[in-house]
Formats: C-alpha cells, sequence, structure tokens
C-alpha cells in the first residue's frame, strides 16, 4: 500500500493541477461513506452489524444515537479503528457535511488540496483554471485539449522539439514563428482567418462577444469561472481550438491543407452537436441557452 501514496508517486506537490489519486483515501472514503449508509438501513443485517460497531464513535460525529437496550463493541476491529482515524485525521467530523455520500466526503477532501498552476501560466486564480479546463459543458476530447494546454504539454513543434521528438520547431502552416501554444491558437495564420470567420458570423458572435475573444481567455477560458449560461457559451472558443488542433494535425500527418469553408462546416458540427447534447439532456435549458429550438437550427 506504501507504494500507493501520494508522496511515493512521481508527481511533486506544486506542480500544477490537482494531487494525482490516492488509492488509499479513495479507498477509506469509500469504507466510510459505505458505512455511514448501512447504519442507517434498518432491518438488514448489514445495519446491525454497522451498528454494533460503528456507533460508539459515529455518535461523536452526529451521525448515530446510542440505543442503551441493544449491544454495542467499545473495542471495534481494526477495519473500523482505521475509518475512526481517517475520518479524525482528515478533520470530517468538523466539516459539517450535510451528507456523507463518497461524492461529499471527496468533495471536501479535494477542497483542502494545494491547487497549483504550471510555472509560466498566467496571474490568475488556478481553482477557476482547472474548474474551466474540466467544465462538463465540453467534451473529453474538448477537455483533453485545455488540459493540455493549461498544463503546456500540448505536443506541438515546440514541445516536440524540446524533447527532441521533432526535427523542426517551426509552424507546420509555414509561418516563420515556433509553433508555441500561444501561436498555433492565436498568432497562427490559420487561427486569426479561423478567428476572423468566428467574428463575421452573426450567431457566433451573439455568444462569442469580441470582448471575450483575449488570448488569454481562449486559452484559459473566462477569469471568472463558467458560472453562467452566458459564460459557458463563452467556452464554446473550446470548439475553435479543437478545430484548430485538428487542422493542424492533419497538416502534419497527411500533408493537406484543410480549406475555410470545411473548417467552418466542422465549427457548425461540433456545435450543433452540442446543441443536440443538450437537448437530450434537459429541452427548456437548452432552448434558453442555446436560442434554438432544434439543433438543425443552429448554423454559422
Ligand atoms: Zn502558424
Amino acid at each position: 500500500m506504501e507504494k500507493l501514496k501520494r508522496v511515493t508517486l512521481l508527481k511533486e506537490e506544486r506542480n500544477g493541477g490537482r494531487g494525482v489519486p490516492d488509492i488509499v483515501t479513495i479507498i477509506m472514503v469509500q469504507g466510510l461513506a459505505t458505512l455511514v449508509q448501512n447504519v442507517g438501513k434498518v432491518g438488514k443485517a448489514s445495519g446491525t452489524f454497522a451498528r454494533y460497531y460503528a456507533t460508539p464513535f459515529l455518535r461523536a460525529m452526529g451521525l448515530g444515537v446510542l440505543d442503551l437496550t441493544i449491544p454495542y463493541s467499545w473495542d471495534p476491529p481494526y477495519v473500523y479503528r482505521a475509518l475512526k482515524d481517517f475520518a479524525y485525521r482528515t478533520g470530517l467530523p468538523r466539516a459539517g457535511l450535510t451528507s456523507w455520500s463518497y461524492k461529499m466526503i471527496t468533495a471536501y477532501l479535494r477542497s483542502g488540496q494545494i491547487v497549483t498552476l504550471p510555472r509560466g501560466g498566467p496571474d490568475l486564480d488556478p481553482q477557476v483554471i482547472w474548474a474551466n479546463v474540466t467544465h462538463k459543458c465540453l467534451t473529453n476530447k474538448q477537455k483533453d485539449i485545455a488540459w493540455m494546454t493549461a498544463h503546456r504539454c500540448l505536443p506541438t513543434r515546440t514541445f516536440m522539439y524540446r524533447q527532441h521528438l521533432a526535427l523542426t520547431e517551426r509552424c507546420p502552416h509555414g509561418c516563420t514563428d515556433s509553433e508555441h501554444i500561444h501561436h498555433l491558437f492565436w498568432e497562427c495564420s490559420v487561427a486569426r482567418r479561423v478567428w476572423g470567420l468566428v467574428c463575421s458570423s452573426v450567431s457566433l458572435s451573439r455568444f462569442l462577444p469580441r470582448s471575450s475573444l483575449m488570448a488569454e481567455g481562449v486559452l484559459y477560458g473566462p477569469p471568472g469561472g463558467c458560472k453562467t449560461t452566458v459564460l459557458q457559451l463563452q467556452w464554446i472558443i473550446n470548439i475553435v481550438k479543437q478545430v484548430l488542433w485538428e487542422t493542424r494535425n492533419i497538416k502534419v500527418y497527411q500533408k493537406t491543407t484543410v480549406d475555410l469553408i470545411t473548417l467552418r462546416r466542422r465549427i457548425q458540427n461540433l456545435l450543433q452537436d452540442g446543441v443536440m447534447l443538450d437537448i437530450h439532456t434537459n429541452k427548456t435549458l437548452a432552448r434558453e441557452k442555446w436560442g434554438v429550438d432544434h439543433w438543425k437550427e443552429l448554423v454559422i
């Protein structure tokens, strides 16, 4: 078990992002959540078992009352003692949790973790940036690209060249500059044309006002987080980023230049996918968010 502890893993603290998953903690939280759940089960063997061993220490956390007519174990087996120690060590009794579910306990433990940005990151709140890059309005692919962008480990030519995996760091689209993240998503001739397309499209500029299109906002998301629907809509910037990254990969691996009409169609398809997904989840909210009744209505 010792090998699985966070400290023995390769990632150092303050090296960006949240900590790597700690298997011991995950098992402990699962055990504790199941125990609390079982204590509430009436008329079941698992409930009786849990109450017999765990009520003496759970009642100190406000999770049970002693019934003096039934027996309890005041010296529970080591598994229960380990769970008790874990709860007190992590300060859970004083956390004021409304529910002792796995999700809530994990959320509380995560909130106490040190969250940092890698060196060279922007002067923004790291919590906001990591929340932005893993926001639920993004698809998994977009999360990957946004996460690698924030970590500055997107395999652009500059990154690959530094790792001795590419012969040149020049932009594959023929620019004179090297292909770093800022260039790829912002300064590149292709990127400029795509952002121009975004600004000239009436339906896209409805979602993306010009003020939201700043280099830092494109790379790391809204500085205040994606709390409102308007801000979540602005984060469709990631669709453009995905298209730019795909275009770049087609250029590198297939030596083909993608024309602007295809780029436009790809952005539109991805947007329609997003609308379709939202409509599937909640039709009314999707209608309010996107301003359309059907995904086909969203044309750029
Ligand atoms: Zn370029």
